[in-house]
């Protein structure tokens, strides 16, 4: 098979690439691989009965297929520069924006005309955060909720399905670069494109393959291994990465919906006294549930919410994460949140809860105490010791913070808030990358998680665009 540009990976980062595409140059032929679903075939095999844990799929319905890890997220977009990955520091923060306002509207008149944006702009609560040692990052947020988001998916799927070529249950295996006469003859005849620039053989199935002049790269975290080892391969040299590493808090909506109700979802960072930590929330879900995550098949925690006033829960819940980033020797930051996470599960057989009164008292909770607390949990976790899990000072660092954050919204450190744990985000090295999103081969480009660059649906979505809009000016230049 032969095509002008192949895309592997149909995430955020990979569909709004194909959306591109599709919408400028339909003269293109454009193959998206994707080693996943349709996204109407995705589903996870967990039923909370017959099977209770993670029985190893070929694929990750979660994870996987058309939608990416995106799919059944919160699907908040976040526009800001401040947190969600580093795309302007390739591309700048002024097309960085716009490239996050143009798949805003894109989301918008496909399905998310009724969402509603939030932003942290002239925000009182900035003053009252930093009255209490605490800062506000400034975002404005699009909150599509899991069922809206889900809608947007399926109406960009079938104005795309027509006029891109999508490879569904089709990983890429290989990808090889090959000489400028072998493969030629574009399907769109840019063979005569000059710049001494590689072609590439992207295999799949059983020694099938593509020959094209351009590949984009948007595999994702769950593609986080290909990636490293397609670097290996072809020598693109790599930096490595850092985990995030907390648990998920879930207390009465009613605690934080002076905040959630302004800004929905509020980015706040705390600077510890006793050790200088930067601890952060992360993915705030006000009258939402907690819910479990299977990354390789250890079970860690995340949150969602939805759109409709009629899934609403009377919680909301949130990430408190804290930072490590190891390099020398021991440079496996992954590893490292790996190792915590599969403690908490050896420990609990998947996600502990603990009261934040037990905590404190330095007990664990068991199934009583949280009956008799006051916040109904949204997530059947194992009662259990978080203490016995996190390292002292990430822990330290979690209380000091839930101390800050009752100052701005008393109750927080109620006995009966409830603690998840663990709460591990996972980040992809990070690939070498020109101001293009452009590795060191011509026509090579990596964008969204799996380019280590990218940590957010914006972002990864931006980065589509960006790359799509590069090669298509290339090719019109030449
Ligand atoms: C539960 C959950 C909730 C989240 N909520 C939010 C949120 O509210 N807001 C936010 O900003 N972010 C959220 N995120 C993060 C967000 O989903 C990611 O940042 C985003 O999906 C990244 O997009 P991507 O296209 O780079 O990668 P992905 O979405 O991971 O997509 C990569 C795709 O590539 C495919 N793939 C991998 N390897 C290959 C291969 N070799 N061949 C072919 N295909 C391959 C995978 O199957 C996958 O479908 C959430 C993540 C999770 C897991």
């Amino acid at each position: 098979m032969k095509a002008d540009v192949v895309i592997i990976g149909a995430g955020p980062g990979g569909i709004y690439a194909a959306y591109e595409f599709a919408n400028k140059r339909q003269d293109l032929k454009v193959v998206v691989f994707e080693a996943g679903n349709t996204l109407e075939k995705r589903r996870c095999p967990i039923d909370g009965n017959k099977i209770k844990s993670c029985i190893k799929c070929k694929t990750c319905g979660i994870m996987n297929g058309f939608g990416g890890a995106g799919a059944f997220s919160d699907g908040k977009y976040n526009i800001t520069n401040d947190f969600g990955g580093t795309l302007y520091e390739h591309i700048g923060k002024e097309k960085a924006i716009e490239l996050m306002k143009y798949v805003d509207g894109i989301n918008v008149t496909h399905g998310g005309q009724n969402t509603k944006m939030y932003s942290t702009a002239g925000s009182s609560l900035k003053k009252i955060c930093m009255q209490n040692k605490l800062q506000l990052l400034e975002a404005s947020v699009r909150h599509l909720g899991t069922d809206i988001n889900y809608v947007v998916l399926e109406n960009l799927y079938a104005e795309l399905k027509d006029k891109i070529d999508f490879r569904f249950n089709t990983p890429v295996t290989r990808l090889e670069t090959i000489s400028e006469t072998e493969g030629t003859g574009n399907a769109c005849d840019t063979s005569d494109i000059s710049s001494a620039g590689y072609r590439y053989r992207a295999y799949y199935g059983e020694d099938e393959y593509v020959d094209c002049r351009y590949v984009i790269a948007s595999v994702g975290r769950s593609g986080s291994s290909w990636m490293e080892r397609i670097c290996r391969e072809l020598d693109i040299p790599t930096l490595s990465n850092r985990v995030d590493i907390g648990v998920r808090v879930e207390l009465p909506a009613v605690i934080f919906s002076h905040l959630t109700d302004e800004l929905y979802e509020s980015k706040i960072l705390y600077r510890t006294e006793k050790f200088e930590d930067r601890v952060r929330t992360f993915c705030m879900n006000p009258n939402g549930s907690v819910v479990n995550e299977n990354t390789n098949g250890i079970v860690t925690v995340n949150g969602h919410s939805f759109e409709d006033p009629s899934k609403h829960t009377e919680n909301t819940n949130f990430a408190l994460l804290v930072s490590k980033h190891f390099s020398e020797p021991f440079k496996d930051s992954n590893g490292y949140g790996e190792s915590i996470a599969r403690l908490s599960n050896m420990l609990g057989g998947g996600v502990i809860v603990q009261r934040f009164g037990d905590l404190a008292r330095g007990r664990r909770s068991n199934k009583t105490r949280i009956a008799e607390g006051t916040v109904r949990p949204t997530l059947d976790a194992t009662p259990g010791d978080l203490s016995l899990v996190l390292p002292k000072r990430i822990l330290d660092g979690i209380i000091e913070m839930i101390y800050a954050l009752d100052k701005i919204a008393p109750g927080t450190a109620n006995d009966d808030t409830l603690l998840y744990g663990v709460e591990v985000k996972f980040y992809n090295m990070e690939v070498e990358l020109d101001e293009n999103l452009e590795t060191k081969y011509h026509g090579l480009y990596c964008i969204g998680d799996g380019s280590g660059v990218t940590h957010s649906l914006s972002h990864a979505s931006a980065s589509g665009v960006f790359v799509a809009g590069r090669v298509m000016d290339e090719i019109a230049e030449n």
